[in-house]
């Protein structure tokens, strides 16, 4: 199967709402070009200098997400061109991507990361810090960042069922906060939840964009990352 058959193996499986980010982290310009060569036009990175070197290169519709854990210092290369940011983990960064932003005249869309995993290292919010995050005024006065949803990683497990669990608390962090606060925000609407191992699972709990990398590309090479 080529990239082009695996994309469309996806695509036709998911509903018009879902959108299908194709993770593309390791691979080369060559390979990314391909998938655009057939219609992929939204791609997702990990690394900072892997994503300014590939918007570099391709061609200058695509929409580049950011979808790894992103340290404040770094924000500045990518607010530029950056069209969501999937993994904002603090206030702190929030407030550096409005910063950054603002000096780019640009208003960056961003999603709110929830640490799900029954692991210490996944990076995320929980939902007390965003509940008090959001009703800061600082908070209120951010102009240049648009908060458009949610973006949660399930544990690396083969149980389906607590994956299963993890996503449907992602679901309702989602449904909370859309209550709360956003109700009136009609782009207040994307749950990031879903990646290759378990992206069926993550469609039948509410998602709306799928983060996608080995089933359309491939293995990563372990000599490369
Ligand atoms: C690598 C990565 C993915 C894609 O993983 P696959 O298992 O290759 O589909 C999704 N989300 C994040 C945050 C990633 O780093």
């Amino acid at each position: 199967m080529d990239i082009c058959e695996r994309i469309e193996n996806i695509t036709k499986k998911i509903p018009d709402y879902t959108t299908l980010v194709a993770v593309s982290k390791t691979h080369s310009v060559e390979t990314v070009k391909q998938a655009y060569n057939c219609g992929q036009k939204v791609f997702g990175e990990n690394k900072v200098q892997e994503l300014v070197s590939k918007y570099e290169q391709l061609p200058k519709d695509i929409q580049w997400h950011m979808i790894g854990h992103l340290q404040r210092n770094k924000v500045k290369y990518i607010a530029p061109f950056v069209s969501l940011i999937h993994s904002v983990d603090s206030f702190k960064l929030l407030r550096e991507i409005e910063k950054q932003a603002k000096n780019n005249k640009r208003t960056i869309s961003c999603l709110l990361q929830f640490h799900i995993a029954n692991e210490e290292t996944k990076f995320g919010f929980n939902i007390d810090e965003v509940c008090q995050m959001i009703e800061s005024n600082e908070f209120k006065d951010l102009q240049n960042v648009n908060v458009t949803g949610v973006m949660g990683m399930a544990s690396f497990t083969n149980d389906m069922e607590q994956v299963k669990e993890e996503f449907k608390t992602l679901k309702k962090y989602f449904d909370i906060l859309k209550s709360r606060y956003f109700i009136s925000k009609r782009d207040f609407k994307d749950i990031s939840m879903g990646m290759t191992n378990d992206w069926e699972i993550a469609l039948e709990e509410g998602s709306t964009m799928l983060r996608i990398g080995t089933s359309i590309f491939g293995a990563r090479s372990c000599m490369i990352k």
